[in-house]
């Protein structure tokens, strides 16, 4: 058995923020395991990337520095990951549930036939086991779920658990061979836009999103103005992406993003259980709605029964005096 693996976002060999907080629940697993932490770092020229992850706690790195892994691309990073877990025997592999790791998960998943728990927000050792507790029927219960044998596949959701510290550890990576070609892969990827200056919705720790209330594109701009001030990203419900008011990238539910910000401030949003599957997790949650019956209520830990035209840029206002900005 070779203990607990980690696989490793990164961009411009970053360390996505997931993956920094599943460094952190793979040293806690490690630890109760009695079993070493492995960070598997794939890219394009990823020697510091591979150094970041001895300095945050793993005590092996298995490194493959190959074009092919320039962006990421389940069809080459699936087979290298479940070619190395066939072969090592880890006892677990931890993934964030971003986009690509819920993909890259679900590919290890299916070649090793093994349990797969996705979308955790907690998690405990018992038995030797990994005990993961994820919210079922769009967050409404709690479930505690385990792999009964074999590889524990798990994936984490973004911002349930604190980032590792730094350690200052250090090592020599181990350098493993792409299993697939660049001229065998069947996608590429032609360009990468990046969203500088744009917080991401996964990884904000304050989220203002905007619902129909909002009544249009323009209506989007008092929720802009407020995330802004608040250093927040901006959030949508689906009926506003369907209308074509805001991109795809901002829609928060079921069929969005699943966001567990510090704060989240809802306006003109009713509070569909399909939206709350996405956002329910967020530690303090502030609705804004016209309608007292609105079932966002419910879930509101402060609610302001009003005109989110008025309400809005009038915390926008309070938010900037107080904050000197
Ligand atoms: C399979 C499936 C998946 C889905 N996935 C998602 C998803 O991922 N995310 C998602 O959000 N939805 C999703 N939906 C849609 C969901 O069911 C709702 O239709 C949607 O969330 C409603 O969006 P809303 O709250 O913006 O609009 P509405 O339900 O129309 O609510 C608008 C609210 O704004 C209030 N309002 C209006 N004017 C003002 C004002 N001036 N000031 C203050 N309040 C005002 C109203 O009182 C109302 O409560 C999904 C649906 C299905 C069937």
């Amino acid at each position: 058995m070779s203990g607990v693996w980690v696989w490793i976002e990164h961009r411009e060999q970053q360390f996505a923020a997931i993956s920094l907080e599943a460094l952190g629940v793979a040293r806690k697993a490690a630890e109760a395991l009695g079993a070493p932490v492995t960070a598997l770092v794939f890219g394009d020229g990823v020697e510091d990337a591979a150094a970041s992850a001895f300095e945050y706690g793993a005590e092996r790195v298995l490194g493959c520095d190959d074009e092919t892994f320039a962006s990421f691309r389940v069809e080459a990073a699936g087979p290298l990951v479940a070619a190395l877990a066939a072969e090592r025997e880890p006892d677990v592999l931890l993934l964030g549930a971003s986009t690509n790791g819920r993909d890259l998960a679900a590919w290890v998943a299916a070649t090793l036939d093994a349990g797969l728990a996705a979308d955790g927000i907690d998690l405990k050792v018992a038995g030797g086991k990994l005990l993961l507790t994820r919210p079922v029927y769009a967050g409404k219960l709690l479930s505690d779920v385990h792999v009964k044998e074999g590889l524990q596949i798990i994936t984490l959701r973004s911002r349930a658990f604190p980032a590792a510290d730094a350690t200052g550890g250090r090592g020599e990576p181990e350098w493993v061979a792409p299993l697939v070609a660049e001229d065998e892969l069947k996608t590429k990827v032609v360009s990468f836009e990046s969203s500088v200056g744009v917080v991401s919705l996964t990884d904000a720790r304050i989220i203002a999103s905007g619902g129909r209330g909002v009544g249009g594109p323009e209506g989007f701009e008092p929720i802009r103005e407020l995330a802004d001030v608040l250093g927040g990203a901006l959030g949508a419900s689906r009926a506003t992406v369907d209308a074509g008011w805001i991109p795809y990238d901002h829609q928060v539910g079921q069929t969005g993003k699943t966001v567990s910000p510090d704060l989240y401030i809802a306006s003109g949003i009713s509070g569909a259980i399909q939206h709350q599957a996405g956002m329910r997790t967020s530690k303090v949650i502030v609705a804004i709605n016209k309608d007292p019956d609105a079932p966002i209520f419910g879930l509101a830990h402060y609610g302001i029964v009003g005109d989110l035209f008025k309400v809005v840029p009038a915390l926008t206002a309070e938010f900037k005096a107080r904050l000197g900005k």
